[in-house]
């Protein structure tokens, strides 16, 4: 594939196929698809020649193989879902783009270009279907504030998220919402992709907003919406992103956790300390958890008992590793009966060969040694000019 001027802008072109195209699709996954491709084609256009050329194939295999599961659910739905826009991002690139899965992408002019369709209707976001009514005064005010994709309602789990690792408050200050983040903030995919779309970010922010500057109006809004009989019996992911940023916040859950008896929780965590100190001997018992490594404390966790998670560059790593794959039900982190949870990487490309063939506790050990070795350095220096 020749590097030329992507001449349709940044985001390329990407209008729905004609009717008689090969590999036709449904229209909701038609409309996310024209949503979603132009925002990985400008995701992407940074990629090297030969990083395109080896993903071009590699996003072929996946429409051919996957394309199925993506758009009627199956095993490998999650995954392939975004693999599948990302792919269709590199092969817009081609002469003459790409037409598959109901959709045509390009990047330039070309003959046999499909007309312009009429604009797709707004599309709410997959990841995070935040719930909003529009006021007779036109702001939008949330009108829950747990969230539910069609993942976790396969599963009967909600969700409550928070923005990823450093990110720059309203006022223009800063805030780390995951203070422990090592080697995963480099790798997290909730820093890339539809976490970063505006009003995905602006709901997100909102929720810090509102549990970090007003943690009591936070706990009675969060205690008053898990009394309604939707969450009977159903599971609340705390942190899609996002982490138990302070005490004050952690204690504040267990409190709405205790206040709400029939409901379930759970949450990944890098907060070993914290829990260690605050959780572990007083949880809520309607309250699991699993430590997740990537993170500045993994040394405090006994990976042979206690119950962790681990990122793996895919399936067949976390199987060969002696890992349970998550995949199927993510609430198998916290209640599979083994303690060593494997979670396959995300399908995003730049993350995939950033992490390599390694693990996020891996590269969370390597770094900890290299920082081990240059304190020792630093130290016998120390010594000597003393
Ligand atoms: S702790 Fe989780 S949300 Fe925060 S940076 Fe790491 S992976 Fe991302």
């Amino acid at each position: 594939m020749q590097p030329t001027p992507d001449t349709h802008g940044p985001f390329g072109r990407v209008v729905t196929a004609p009717e008689d195209s090969p590999t036709p699709a449904s229209s909701t996954w038609v409309t996310w698809l024209l949503f979603m491709v132009p925002l990985c084609i400008a995701e992407l256009r940074d990629l090297s020649e030969p990083d395109i050329e080896r993903l071009s194939t590699w996003a072929a295999d996946l429409i051919a193989s996957h394309g199925d599961d993506a758009q009627y659910g199956g095993h490998h739905q999650r995954s392939a879902r975004t693999a599948i826009a990302q792919g269709l991002a590199v092969l817009a690139r081609a002469d003459g783009g790409v037409t598959a899965l109901g959709i045509h992408a390009c990047m330039r002019p070309h003959v046999g270009a499909p007309a312009p369709h009429p604009p797709a209707p707004p599309l709410r976001n997959t990841r995070n279907e935040m719930s909003e009514s529009t006021k007779s005064t036109g702001r939008t005010t949330p009108k829950r504030l747990l969230t539910q994709n069609s993942d976790l309602r396969r599963i009967g789990v909600f969700n409550w998220t928070l923005p990823a690792f450093v990110i720059e408050m309203p006022d223009g200050s800063h805030f780390n919402v995951c203070p422990q983040a090592g080697v995963c903030a480099q790798l997290c995919y909730a820093r890339v992709g539809t976490y970063r779309f505006k009003n995905v970010r602006a709901a997100h922010i909102r929720n810090l907003l509102l549990c970090r500057d007003n943690p009591e109006e936070f706990e009675r809004q969060m205690t008053e919406e898990l009394r309604h009989k939707r969450y009977v019996d159903k599971w609340i992911r705390v942190h899609d992103s996002g982490e138990f940023f302070s005490d004050e916040y952690l204690l504040t859950w267990m409190r709405i956790m205790r206040s709400s008896p029939g409901v379930r929780f759970y949450c990944y965590t890098k907060e070993i300390s914290r829990f260690k100190r605050l959780v572990v001997n007083d949880a809520p018992d309607n309250f699991l958890w699993c430590y997740s490594l990537g993170g500045k404390e993994d040394h405090l966790i006994d990976v042979s008992t206690e119950r962790h998670a681990d990122v793996f560059p895919d399936v067949e790593a976390l199987i060969a590793a002696d890992y349970t794959d998550q995949t199927e039900s993510d609430l198998l982190s916290v209640l599979s009966d083994s303690p060593l949870v494997g979670i396959p990487a995300n399908r995003i490309p730049h993350l995939l060969k950033k992490q390599g063939s390694e693990t996020f506790g891996s590269l969370q050990r390597a770094r900890d040694e290299k920082l081990r070795a240059k304190k020792a350095v630093a130290g016998q220096k120390f010594t000597l000019a003393h």
